[in-house]
């Protein structure tokens, strides 16, 4: 079942490398939908432009025989500001796309679907479409659903940080600093007071939950001789146990509301963008890619192994493991270490490495969906993990 695809059929690179040179920022990446579903409408896809009304997401099916079962690859296209493609994003369009066009080559009974999914990074009006998507029932009806992202190391499952973020603005009263500062309530004294305490209660949580807080003070006035009557602070705050995230959150509003009680001063709490889950894990998807994997020399880490590593990051393709049996694989494209959204990720997302696990990528993904759709054995195991995951 495993096989190779040749580099004349599909131009998996030269699409990689064209998204590579759009860099189009999320929610704004007009031309890099377009190529992906043109070329999806050239394989015979059916295509839904303004997917979920979201301007530069779409879906695309293509079904085959009686139809099932379903599975869908999710194609990420979005840049990062000021440096373009450091995550890679151009690798996992072309190797959603790609991966679908090969399956429906491969398979004979199945829907095959591709997602377009904007603004993964987050720096739009549509940050973390997946959220949207998978909240508003799009992969409902969805059997498996396939991802990939580049690297470092290669892996089938790793965890991530459930991450909501939240601004706090304070409002104080503003006075003459010298003339009669009795009469002013200082806003940016409950913001450092809240940056302080947030500080204490970091000695003061688990330690098994990754928990990770991050703020920083994003106004505190405006000239030294007025009261600052406006403060802003915000906060990210991440957990790999959504559970204690709520709690997290709870002892965080405390601080909030005791700080502004202790300066006089009166406060609003605003959630900025979504709530990114926790991921689910499947025993079984992640063992038979691993399996695919080593099969081609590849030396893939164990689930386990994998998930005993500290989780790094939050993504949106979290949300869609909530929903559906999902794995996103992860697929080494430079050295251990290279660090992330940086010139040597830029540059790795569009080297050889790239092109050869791009490849391997496509190949494999779409080696899945044919044993997926074939094997009833495999389909209940992925089913069975997924009911009984969290
Ligand atoms: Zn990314």
């Amino acid at each position: 079942m495993s096989s190779h695809i040749s580099d004349a059929s599909t131009d998996y690179w030269g699409t990689a490398l064209r998204i590579h040179e759009l860099a189009e920022v999320g929610s704004r990446e007009l031309e890099s939908s377009s190529l992906l579903k043109g070329i999806l409408k050239d394989h015979g896809f059916e295509v839904e432009d303004h997917f979920m009304n979201i301007p530069t997401a779409f879906k695309a099916e293509k079904v085959l025989g009686n139809g099932a079962p379903s599975i869908a690859f999710l194609a990420e296209y979005d840049a990062l500001p000021g440096i373009g493609h450091a995550c890679g994003h151009n690798l996992i369009a072309s190797s959603a796309v790609y991966s679908a066009i090969r399956s429906t080559e491969k398979i004979k009974n199945g829907t095959i679907t591709v997602f377009g999914t904007p603004d993964e990074e987050g720096s739009g009006e549509w940050a973390g479409s997946k959220i949207i998507m998978a909240e508003k029932g799009a992969f409902i009806g969805i059997d498996l659903v396939l991802g990939s992202h580049p690297g470092d190391r290669w892996s089938v499952g790793e965890q991530s940080l459930a991450d909501l973020d939240y601004e706090i603005t304070f409002m104080g009263k503003a006075a003459h600093e010298a003339a009669n500062p009795d009469n002013g309530r200082s806003a940016l004294d409950a913001a450092i007071l809240t940056y302080t305490a947030v500080n204490m209660m970091r000695q003061h949580v688990r330690r098994d939950v990754n928990f990770v807080m991050h703020g920083i003070i994003k106004e505190g006035g405006t000239a030294s001789n007025v009261t600052p009557e406006k403060a802003v602070l915000t906060y990210g705050i991440r957990t790999s146990d959504i559970n204690y995230h709520k709690i997290v959150v709870d002892r965080f509003m405390k601080i909030v509301e005791g700080c502004a009680s202790a300066t006089e001063t009166t406060y609003k709490v605003k959630e900025i963008g979504l709530m990114y889950s926790t991921t689910k894990i499947n025993q079984t998807l992640s063992n038979n890619i691993r399996e695919r994997l080593l099969a081609k020399g590849i030396d893939c880490p164990t689930l386990d192994e994998t998930l005993s590593r500290i989780p790094d990051g939050s993504t949106d393709f979290a949300n869609v493991s909530q929903v559906v049996p999902a794995l996103e694989v992860q697929f080494k494209i430079a050295k251990e270490g290279t660090p992330w959204h940086s010139r040597e990720s830029l540059e790795a997302a569009k080297s050889n490495e790239a092109k050869e696990a791009l490849k391997t990528m496509i190949e494999v993904l779409s080696d899945t969906a044919e044993e997926f759709s074939i094997n009833p054995e495999f389909r209940n195991g992925v089913k069975k993990d997924f009911l009984k995951g969290k």
